[in-house]
């Protein structure tokens, strides 16, 4: 089925726990990624068949596979957890894909482990099926992200805030090592099994520093250069991660675990959806700030790798940290010169971006929409733009200065407005019409709205008839009132 080859297992046996799936009642598999099965070297309608419930349910454990629970430890909410782990979640085994990239296969929701504490190791069908959509729709937004590979139903009943049907999720990650899985070994003062760990994230996702001397500090660096284009990313979408703990955040660069994340409409910059989140510690405009946290403490976990001189290990750690925001700015402000239909970088391009997100801010724009249809007024239509807005003179001001830019850059104008749609999409997974997918699945078990929503985010930068419910920013009453749940 897979042609499995375990680093992960044979090189860091001490960072997990060898353990089996638990059996369902009544398998049945309800979406599989069909191009990234192949992409695996699988042959989908192999896994189509009977044998492909059986494997995506954890009912049955393939060939070449060694099913474990990764530990890990993490700063939730700030508030440290020296044991987090796989609770729910158990990796299969690697495979090495047609590209040649080593990849993760992984179920999520696969039964209690020794990492369970009090959790039933389960997951629900709707937080399944919206990883599904989001990781899909990040990956089609050209944003490094785990990817699902196949829904399956169980047949059993989880217990949540009401009795929910089973599922579990099939994901592929590039390695599911995060910041949390160097901190549980940092935490019990096993420095070897961290060296062992950076030596396996270095060979796995650095593999240019393989064998230098200052190959440590160049791990830190890269993982920091990573996240600052991810965050950058996220940012120039108006995404909201929602939780972003020690334990999701990667060493690859991948966005990971979907859960109470979303997308804003309205731009607001203090955005959050998360119902846990109180303080607003991972609001849309935090983000960048809390990726460097995390970063810090990262850095913390490497130190005695460093340089053998604890003060210079300190250093050395710091230069990077104190790197990031820069590092951050960089892929933010080029993303925002791409969006705004910029090839060249000048002086007052950040105050011009800067002006325009604050009169989406202070006219409660939706993002999205706006700049997709600043696309089409660099094609000559500024109409669908100029509706978007109350205060028409501020807007028209502030065009005026865009288009004496754009001049600048001496571009044609059409080629501008197609390379803007190829930056600034059209379809995002917006809240309501991931919820309305998700109840109809839950509650009258029909695919049918998320199979055509899948569809739409497949193909986020079109814009043509059948897409048009997509676009469509929600009510505002139900994104003013929008919360979302880790519960998966
Ligand atoms: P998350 O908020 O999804 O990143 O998960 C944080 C921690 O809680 C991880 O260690 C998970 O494995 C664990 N966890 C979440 N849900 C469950 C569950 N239903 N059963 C067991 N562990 C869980
Ligand atoms: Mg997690």
């Amino acid at each position: 089925m897979f042609s499995f080859d375990n680093r992960f297992a044979r090189e860091l046996p001490a960072a997990g726990v060898a353990w089996q799936p638990a059996q369902v009642p009544a398998p049945r598999l309800l979406r599989l990624n069909d191009a990234l099965a192949r992409e695996l070297g699988a042959d989908p309608a192999v896994l189509r068949g009977p044998e492909g419930a059986q494997v995506f349910s954890g009912n049955r454990v393939p060939e070449g596979a060694q099913p474990l629970a990764q530990a890990y430890a993490g700063h939730q909410f700030g508030g440290f957890s020296p044991q987090l782990g796989d609770g729910r979640a158990l990796l299969l085994g690697e495979v090495v894909d047609v590209h040649g990239r080593r990849r993760d296969i992984a179920l999520k929701g696969s039964g209690r482990t020794p990492f369970s504490r009090g959790g039933d190791g389960k997951a629900a069908l709707g937080p399944v099926l919206r990883e599904y959509l989001v990781a899909e729709a990040m990956h089609a937004l050209g944003v490094p992200t785990t990817r699902a590979l196949a829904a399956v139903a169980t047949g059993e009943v989880v217990q949540r805030d009401r009795a929910l049907p089973g599922a579990v999720l099939t994901r592929v990650a590039a390695s599911h090592i995060r910041v949390g899985t160097f901190q549980f070994f940092a935490v019990r003062g096993q420095h070897d099994q961290v060296r062992a760990l950076a030596e396996h994230v270095i060979s796995r996702h650095d593999p240019d520093l393989a064998g230098r001397d200052d190959r440590f500090l160049g791990l830190l660096q890269g993982v920091a250069r990573r996240q600052a284009a991810l965050v950058a990313q996220w940012m120039n979408l108006g995404f909201i991660h929602g939780v972003m703990n020690t334990d999701n955040m990667t060493l690859s660069g991948e966005t990971i675990d979907y859960g109470p994340c979303a997308f804003m409409e309205a731009f607001d910059p203090e955005a959050v959806f998360s119902s846990i989140d109180h303080g607003g510690r991972y609001a849309w405009r935090n983000q960048p700030l809390i990726a460097r946290w995390n970063l810090a403490r990262l850095a913390e976990t490497l130190l005695p790798l460093l340089a053998d001189e604890p003060d210079e290990a300190v250093r050395l750690a710091t230069e990077v940290i104190d790197a990031f925001p820069a590092w951050y700015d960089d892929a933010w402000r080029s993303g925002q010169r791409a969006k705004l239909g910029l090839t060249t970088a000048q002086p007052g391009d950040a105050a011009l971006a800067d002006d325009w997100l604050a009169l989406l801010h202070t006219q409660a724009v939706d993002v999205t929409l706006a700049w997709r249809r600043l696309a089409d007024t660099a094609a000559g239509q500024p109409e669908p733009l100029r509706d978007l807005f109350v205060d028409r003179a501020a807007l028209d001001a502030w065009l005026a200065r865009w288009r004496e830019r754009l001049a600048a850059d001496g571009r044609d104008p059409v080629t501008v407005a197609v390379e803007m749609r190829c930056v600034n999409p059209f379809v995002i997974p917006r809240n309501h019409r991931v919820e309305e997918a998700l109840a109809a699945a839950v509650d009258h078990d029909d695919l049918g709205p998320f199979d055509r929503l899948l569809a739409a985010l497949l193909r986020p930068f079109d814009e043509d008839a059948d897409l048009q419910r997509y676009g469509e920013p929600a009510p505002q009453d139900l994104t003013a009132g929008y919360r979302t749940f880790c519960g998966t």
